[in-house]
């Protein structure tokens, strides 16, 4: 595949670059061929038509992930590798059945109903996927725990929503506050076996042995809740999103055209389930569609990973910019060294992607790093980059074929192109959360505009003429100086391209001239040291590639930029330490 960069016009006026793309090598045809023939003609319903349950009205979404398969030639197909140190495991599709229908009787057994909650808290392993399927069996609402949670953070979340039952293991177990958490009646403990089990705890792989591997699917309403996720609390504290069943339509559909699935693919995504992407795109996504999925245990290891994709030959790869910015930190001599060519597509979400990265991927990989938006509360990709679409560099893409997108004011009128704005989507896509569980009050603030039509995202973001969306920052962090508005990303993504920085986070800081200035944290690549004459080669490495009033007027080193677990920068913790405000909702923070 050969790409080349042109330019094209930004909101502030600056020109920008599109990565233009001409396919050589062998690869199948993308399902999407062109982007506006199958967005002018797509339907919702043909979608629903591929599903069992639209023949049988028999819905559930672990019936059409896994037991449907079984029904087919896909039936001996590997539906799970699980690599980590030791080697990789593989689990066929008729496993995966088998074994989740085990685990549904287990749940049954313990009195879990329709309805329940019921959490996974554990690290990613075989029995973390098979569980999943387990307790949307048996119609219960899974609630995914990333497993570096600690005490609060279980405890907020289990109680917010009674939950009934914790799968987990001992280690993990430690962390569980039962005693305020007088709902929760059991834990089913993976890796247990030998130890004496306290009156409310089952061991997994004990019950495993007992119970039958037929089940009876639970048959659910399209409307009936599935999972609840909580957000990833960059901005606050975590809001339990609830999804239901119809989700999988969208599920489906992303992974087919923006995804770009095929029977063929070995598909790897690197998010762990505690987050969203991990759960509808690490697991439902990918096997509605019966492709083989890829998961790896343990930490981020550069060198780990890159064996995973040579040796599995992963073929689509979705992973976030915390990541990729990990990995070209650790050099691209380090990818070179594998054989990295299996790649078709190479995807990336939940942060916005610095074009220095996607410049980067292009020579590590000779892939080009897409990105797509969408968020917790949205349960599927809204506006993505797409294999058959160039790609403005920096931009998010354009909304998916049966969604609209729009830039809108907060009373909910659209914004021509080139304005900064909310980001907003048409409500109504297939994958929209139902509710925040427990606020009402909560999940009505989302929908402004006439009829409440538009759910306002919280991201503020513009819209060049063609219809690509370009982020702009968290509405809470969009810096005014000097009366000029100054999206955070901006600045962060030309810092991360001189070549001392590793990360940037910029703040606004209250200034009695200017109303805000601009400050920056910035952590250094091995090799370059701090000092005063580099924070002003700094400040003026971005006056020169944005604008004056775009430029840090402080800049202070750290070390490491405080994330969420799952690698987002949390600007909230950075204005907060800045003023000396109260940190807020920490439950998320990485360390
Ligand atoms: P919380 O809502 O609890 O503060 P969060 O918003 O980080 O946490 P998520 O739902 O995991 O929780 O993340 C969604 C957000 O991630 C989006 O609102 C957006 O700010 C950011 N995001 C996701 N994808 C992109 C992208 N491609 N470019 C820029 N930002 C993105
Ligand atoms: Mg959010």
């Amino acid at each position: 595949m050969l790409e080349h960069v042109e330019k094209h016009k930004t909101a502030s006026g600056a020109s920008q670059e599109i990565v233009r793309r001409h396919v050589k090598s062998y690869s199948p045809a993308p399902h999407m061929r062109d982007y506006e023939e199958l967005y002018k003609g797509f339907s919702w319903g043909d979608i629903e038509n591929e599903f069992s349950w639209k023949k049988t009205g028999k819905i559930n979404i672990a019936h059409e992930c896994a037991d449907r398969h079984c029904d087919t030639w896909r039936k001996n197909k590997v539906a799970l590798f699980f690599a980590d140190d030791s080697g990789v495991q593989k689990y066929t599709f008729q496993d995966l059945t088998r074994e989740s229908n085990r685990f549904a009787n287990v749940l049954r057994e313990c009195g879990v109903q329709k309805g329940d909650r019921v959490f996974v808290f554990l690290p990613r392993s075989p029995e973390l996927y098979i569980a999943f399927l387990g307790i949307a069996k048996v119609g219960a609402v899974v609630g995914p725990l990333f497993e570096a949670f600690m005490m609060e953070a279980i405890r907020d979340r289990l109680q917010d929503c009674g939950a009934k039952l914790i799968v987990t293991n001992p280690e993990l177990e430690k962390r569980v506050p039962f005693s305020v958490l007088p709902e929760l009646k059991t834990a089913i403990l993976v890796g247990a076996k030998d130890r004496k089990l306290e009156h409310f705890e089952r061991s997994w792989e004990h019950e495993m042995s007992e119970a039958a591997d037929k089940f009876k699917v639970e048959w659910m309403d399209r409307e009936d809740p599935l999972v609840l996720h909580y957000t990833s609390g960059s901005t606050g504290k975590p809001k339990g999103a609830l999804h239901v069943h119809n989700a999988m339509i969208g599920y489906l559909a992303t992974a087919r055209y923006s995804l770009d699935l095929h029977e063929e693919d070995t598909y790897w995504c690197t998010a762990d389930p505690g987050w969203v992407t991990g759960t509808n795109y690490g697991i439902y996504a990918p096997w509605l569609l019966g492709v083989s999925n890829v998961v790896r245990g343990g930490r981020f290891d550069a060198e780990k990973w890159y064996k995973t994709i040579e040796d599995l030959k992963v073929t689509v790869w979705y992973s976030a910019p915390t990541a990729f910015r990990m990995l070209m930190a650790a050099g691209e001599e380090k990818a070179k060294r594998h054989d990295l060519s299996s790649l078709r597509h190479v995807y990336s979400v939940g942060e916005p992607l610095n074009p220095e990265v996607v410049k980067w991927g292009l020579n590590a990989y000779g892939r080009t790093i897409m990105e797509n938006w969408w968020m917790t509360e949205c349960g599927m990709q809204l506006i993505c980059n797409y294999p058959c679409l160039s790609l403005k560099l920096g931009s998010m893409g354009r909304p998916f074929p049966g969604t609209e997108a729009a830039i809108v004011t907060d009373s909910g009128e659209r914004l021509p192109p080139y304005e900064i704005g909310n980001l907003a989507v048409k409500k109504g896509w297939p994958s929209m959360m139902r509710m925040i569980w427990g606020d009402e009050n909560k999940f009505k603030s989302y929908f402004r505009g006439k009829e409440n039509e538009w759910y306002v995202s919280g991201d503020s973001a513009y819209m060049d003429e063609e219809g690509y969306f370009f982020f702009e920052g968290r509405i809470d962090d969009v810096i005014k100086t000097g009366g000029e508005r100054v999206g955070p990303f901006e600045v962060e993504s030309a810092l991360v391209e001189h070549p001392a920085v590793a990360e940037a986070g910029v703040i606004g800081k209250p200034d009695v001239m200017r109303g805000s200035i601009i400050k920056a944290f910035v952590s250094l690549r091995p090799g370059f040291q701090e000092s005063e004459g580099l924070k002003t080669e700094l400040m003026e490495f971005v006056k020169t590639r944005l604008a004056a009033h775009a430029k840090p007027r402080e800049i202070e080193f750290m070390d490491k930029l405080p994330k969420t677990r799952s690698g987002k920068i949390m600007r909230r913790i950075l204005r907060a330490k800045e003023l000396g405000l109260p940190v807020g909702d920490t439950s998320t923070l990485e360390d």
